[in-house]
């Protein structure tokens, strides 16, 4: 007796490394307590005139901090953003009263703009591209690190398309360098500390491992029906030579997948060029998969590594750097932001089953 993909589910994960960040997985219609996001028409132009960031219009950005290869036939290019939400202008010292306390908004808020056409996106670029854009991304942040103590953290994100937020229709990434350590990176480090001291082993390297060499099933005793069955490669997305995409089994968004370091890496500025041709290889695999089973996917991503950031000893052995990937495709509800769990309407094994059925070649 098999158990059919499609039967329904509904039970609360809970998420292995950052526990209270567990999700409600229900997947029959009628469970469904909110509503799918229709999809937002994106802009696919390759050149648009009045674009600031189109080439040719170079003198509209804010001023720039890099370019890649170079100033003159760029292909990747970092400015300051317009309108940032953390500024290095000024440094107030923080500030208590009563129960209101500050910290200073300072920090960095830079733009990457991804590529010179107008609307590609990361499934369409070259692998060569990709990996040039994921060295920018670690050269940017070992650079923020470097210049000033105060910043504590680097953040790099993605938001593309208009249902994952993004205001500049032109492919771009951002930068965010902050006087804090974001709470989830946080929960995420601290968690994976704790379970490396129990168990002397890395959480994440424990659950790349699992998602390669576990197999379980478990029978219901009265009816003796299937009750969870896991396979060997079941939340397997795509593998290369030296990385991973898994869906999480506690995934909080339907297609979401995170893709890691097959061998054990805390901090992503040691990532190697050989290392970022592979990883860009994955990413454009992975992105394929997610925009073939969504018709055109929307999404945020976002890269977690180690905070640069003394008072952790053994974290390089217990944290592993990650990418997650979060497609945008419904509104949170007033169920999610009022009591903090996640609902996830797509059973994480039919979404994985889904996205490796993708023919890519
Ligand atoms: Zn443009
Ligand atoms: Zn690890
Ligand atoms: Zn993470």
């Amino acid at each position: 007796m098999t158990a059919s993909p499609d039967k329904i589910v509904r039970e609360i994960r809970i998420n292995p490394i950052v526990p209270s960040e567990s999700v409600l997985v229900a997947t029959a219609r009628g469970l469904r307590p909110k509503k799918a996001e229709a999809p937002a028409p994106r802009d696919t132009r390759s050149h648009v005139e009045t674009c600031p960031f189109c080439t040719g219009n170079e003198h509209m950005t804010p001023p720039l901090i890099a370019a890649y290869p170079d100033e003159q036939g760029w292909e990747i290019r970092i400015v300051e953003n317009l309108y940032p939400v953390l500024g290095d202008d000024r440094e107030n010292p923080n500030l208590t009263l009563g129960l209101q306390q500050t910290i200073d908004g300072y920090g960095r808020h830079e733009v990457m703009i991804d590529h010179h056409q107008h609307g590609i996106a990361i499934h369409e670029m070259s692998e060569p591209h990709l990996a040039l854009l994921f060295g920018a991304y670690r050269d940017r942040m070992e650079q923020l690190y470097r210049s000033n103590k105060r910043l504590r953290y680097v953040l790099v994100f993605k938001n593309f398309g208009p249902a994952a937020g993004a205001s500049i229709a032109h492919t771009h990434s951002q930068v965010i360098a902050t006087p804090v350590i974001p709470d989830n990176v946080q929960a995420e480090v601290s968690n994976s500390h704790a379970f490396y001291d129990k168990n002397h082993q890395c959480i994440f390297c424990s659950l790349i491992d699992e998602a390669l060499t576990f197999e379980a099933t478990i029978y219901d005793r009265e009816s003796g029906e299937i009750r969870r069955k896991i396979s060997v490669g079941q939340y397997v997305i795509e593998r290369g030579k030296k990385f991973i995409a898994i869906k999480p089994f506690a995934s909080r968004y339907e297609w979401e997948v995170h893709i890691l370091p097959l061998q054990h890496q805390s901090d992503f500025l040691r990532i190697s060029q050989e290392d970022l041709a592979d990883l860009a290889r994955v990413v454009r695999r992975t992105m394929a998969r997610l925009d073939a089973v969504l018709s055109g996917a929307q999404y945020n991503y976002f890269l977690h590594s180690l905070p640069h950031d003394k008072g952790c000893e053994n974290c390089e052995a217990s944290y592993h750097w990650h990418i997650e990937i979060t497609p945008r495709t419904s509104i949170p509800s007033g169920f999610e932001l009022g009591s903090g769990l996640f609902v996830n309407t797509v059973a994480p094994e039919t979404a994985a089953e889904k996205l490796r059925a993708v023919n890519l070649d």
